[in-house]
């Protein structure tokens, strides 16, 4: 029944918990694992600036940015790969909960497994708002939220 899982991280630490918990159930069902690193274009400081004066700020941050999402999303896939899984590595930039989604439906997958919270991580916060919106979105995917 799970064939296919969709693990998004952000490189933070309850993502790494997360991803452990899907290599896991991977290694016990047989499934594949797709992990997903979205550059989060929503709040760049970059696109407050009229383009046609910094684009060299804007090049070089998305380059850092991409080169980031590299790292982690490698660094998910060694775990993977150390457990004898193969693995799937994408990454899409936009808003995280579009692309997440977005994502789960061109890779059809079965689950979803995210962290309850991510780089953020306030302690007040019952549930990062990714993790939040991928939840409170009107989807057929079911998700599985590691915790803290
Ligand atoms: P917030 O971002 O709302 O301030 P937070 O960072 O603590 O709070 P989320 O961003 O919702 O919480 O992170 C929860 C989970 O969502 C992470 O463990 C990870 O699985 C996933 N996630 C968050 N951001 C991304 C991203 N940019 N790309 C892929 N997965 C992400
Ligand atoms: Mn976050």
């Amino acid at each position: 029944m799970i064939k296919k899982i969709l693990m998004p991280t952000d490189g933070s630490e309850t993502a790494r918990k997360a991803l452990n918990y899907a290599v896991d159930l991977a290694k016990q069902t047989g499934a594949t694992i797709t992990l997903l690193s979205v550059i989060d274009t929503r709040f760049h400081i970059a696109q407050q600036i009229p383009a046609s004066s910094e684009v060299p700020l804007t090049e070089t941050m998305q380059d850092y940015l991409r080169q980031n999402a590299q790292s982690f999303i490698e660094a998910a896939e060694k775990v993977s790969r150390a457990k004898g899984l193969k693995s799937k590595k994408v990454i899409r930039s936009g808003h995280p909960i579009e692309e997440i989604l977005e994502e789960a439906e061109k890779s059809k997958v079965d689950l979803i497994i995210m962290g309850s919270h991510g780089k953020t991580a306030l302690e007040a916060a019952f549930l990062g708002s990714i993790t939040f919106g991928v939840i409170h979105r009107d989807t057929k995917y079911p998700v599985l939220i590691v915790r803290k």
